[in-house]
């Protein structure tokens, strides 16, 4: 399938897009587990280190089962190009480092996933890095923070834990005027979902490991932007410091790309139903989920996205003892720390994902003691309600039983 075909709509293309056969005709993608590669000759090798002819070097620059999910990927994002990095935080770090020197300006979102937050905050500064942090929802601060030269803006959206939207559109605007290019983190939303670049974004990341993988196995990451700034910006820093993705965990990758559509339609509905019942659940004090009306922003989210996603949000009334004591109850649901997974899954930021980053910053993001960030996956609906409800029978129900407890 070559780049013609990117007229196929999504499902398509996650099924087909970037295969390119051996001349054994094998079905599936070849897996090619090679660090290098042989050249017919000494003239060959001359001509492929000058760039005049076109040969796969070394499994660092390139790898043909790495190229398929690249191309597969840019497709799917309505990308120029991609590159597929060894795991989602290569990938942030690779576009940021990749772009800035000493001097520069980085403005971003405060509500981060932790390690993103660690690179802007502790990171970039001691590489001389001015690193500036905004509320995301608020665009008077976005404005203020860009009314200055600024070089990048990175920003995720919906955010990790508490499901905060940026407005795709405003920010990039701000951005461009500023001066800046604009990093979207993608992984809540899924290629699928929401599509940076077309509000304006230049660059979009993902953690590969998260719905692409989807199934807890590999750990990866992608890159997605213009062709120029790939191959002039990106590759010589990839090339030459190596956060490249191993080609059986692209093989892999490509493999979860064919079910990613299935995935995340069937999680996505899940996931409505499950944000409805605990929405009206009792010992549950706020759902977040980004298209349910009680959301805050619920409105600019389903402008920017088609369907809400996988991901719920939610408070238990009390903290964190109220908290632990609904997801030691779940048989179902795992307490585990990633997203995006078939199976279901619990996690409490405050003091997992969320612990380093203290509790002044965790009290201004919204992340309470009794927050919990439900990843749902593709079990039975009602077996997850059946779950959660084995974990909402040891909560104090509302106002009565938790005055008692004082
Ligand atoms: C998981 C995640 C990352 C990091 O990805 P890894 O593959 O774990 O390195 C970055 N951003 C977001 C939003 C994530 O959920």
């Amino acid at each position: 399938m070559n780049n013609e075909s990117a007229t196929y709509r999504p499902n398509t293309l996650l099924v087909h897009a970037g295969t390119e056969r051996t001349p054994y005709g094998e079905t599936s993608e070849a897996m090619f587990l090679t660090s290098g590669f042989v050249y017919d000759d000494a003239e060959q090798a001359e001509a492929t280190f000058l760039g005049q002819v076109t040969h796969y070097q070394y499994s660092r620059f390139g790898n043909p089962t790495v190229t398929m999910l690249e191309r597969r990927l840019a497709m799917l994002e309505g990308a120029e190009a991609c590159r597929a990095t060894a795991t989602g935080m290569a990938a942030v770090s690779s576009a940021l480092l990749s772009h800035l020197k000493a001097g520069d300006r980085i403005v971003a979102a405060r509500a981060l996933f932790g390690s993103c937050h660690w690179i802007v905050a502790n990171l970039l500064p001691r590489y001389g890095i001015e690193s500036v942090f905004v509320d995301g929802g608020d665009l008077e601060a976005w404005a203020q923070a860009l009314s200055v030269p600024t070089t990048c803006v990175l920003l995720e959206t919906p955010s990790n834990p508490m499901l905060d939207i940026v407005d795709l559109k405003a920010v990039c605007d701000l951005a461009h005027q500023a001066g800046a290019i604009v990093v979207v983190d993608n992984v809540f939303a899924t290629p699928l979902l929401q599509k940076p670049l077309e509000y304006g974004a230049d660059v979009v990341v993902y953690s590969c490991t998260k719905h692409i993988d989807g199934q807890g196995r590999v750990l990866g990451g992608a890159v997605l932007g213009r062709q120029a700034w790939i191959d002039e910006t990106l590759q010589p820093f990839i090339r030459n410091t190596g956060p490249a993705m191993s080609p059986f965990n692209a093989w892999v990758l490509l493999k979860g790309l064919e079910t990613l559509g299935l995935r995340v339609d069937a999680m996505t509905r899940n996931a409505e139903a499950v944000a409805d019942f605990l929405a009206d659940a009792p010992g549950i004090a706020r759902v977040w989920y980004p298209s349910r009306a009680d959301h805050p922003q619920a409105e600019l989210a389903m402008r920017q996205m088609t369907a809400g996603g996988t991901l719920i949000t939610f408070e238990v009334e009390g903290g964190k003892a109220e908290a632990f004591r609904l997801m030691n109850a779940l048989r179902l649901i795992a307490v585990s720390n990633n997203l995006g997974d078939s199976r279901s899954m619990v996690t409490h930021p405050a003091t997992t994902t969320h612990m380093r980053i203290g509790a002044e910053e965790r009290a201004r993001l919204g992340i309470t003691d009794g927050v919990i960030r439900l990843s749902v996956g593709l079990e039975d609906v009602r077996d997850i309600i059946d779950d959660l409800l084995l974990g909402l029978a040891l909560l104090p129900q509302h106002g009565v039983v938790s005055q008692a407890a004082e």
